[in-house]
Parts: C-alpha cells; structure tokens; sequence
C-alpha cells in the first residue's frame, strides 16, 4: 500500500490517487484540478485552513500545527 507523500494518507483505491493514477506518489487531496501536486504554500495554507475549521484552533496554532504535520512527509522535508 502507498501512502501520499504530501499528507500521508494511505492510498489503496485508485480513487484515493491523483487523476485515479496509482502510479501518482500523491493523493486526490493534494492534486490540483490538473493533476499536477500542490506547492509547498498551496499545502500549507489549504492544511491551515483545514486545522482551523476542524480543530477551532486559531490560524498561528493551526500554521505551527500544519508546518510539524509537513515536516514529517517526504515532499516537504526539504523546505524546512
Ligand atoms: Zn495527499
């Protein structure tokens, strides 16, 4: 089973990867409308957003929150 290198979802249906691709090392979360994987700031203000509105965190704590999620998935070690 792969896991998406930029959230870390596991992915086991090929709906679950980008454009339905299970050769894609990215999910269906973190593919933009034309397949291509979003950017480092596309992932992290859209993971930010997402603390916020499910966790009620405010958007310091939900932008620390979303960076130490990042700084675990192999897309993004390199920025940090
Ligand atoms: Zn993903």
């Amino acid at each position: 089973m792969k896991t998406c290198i930029a959230c870390g979802m596991p992915m086991k249906d090929p709906a679950e990867f980008a454009c339905g691709d299970t050769n894609k090392d990215y999910c269906v979360h973190c593919a933009r409308p034309d397949g291509s994987m979003q950017s480092f700031e596309e992932k992290r203000t859209g993971l930010t957003a997402f603390i916020v509105k499910t966790q009620g965190f405010d958007e310091t704590v939900a932008l620390e929150a979303a960076e130490s999620m990042m700084k675990k998935l192999p897309a993004w070690m390199a920025y940090f």
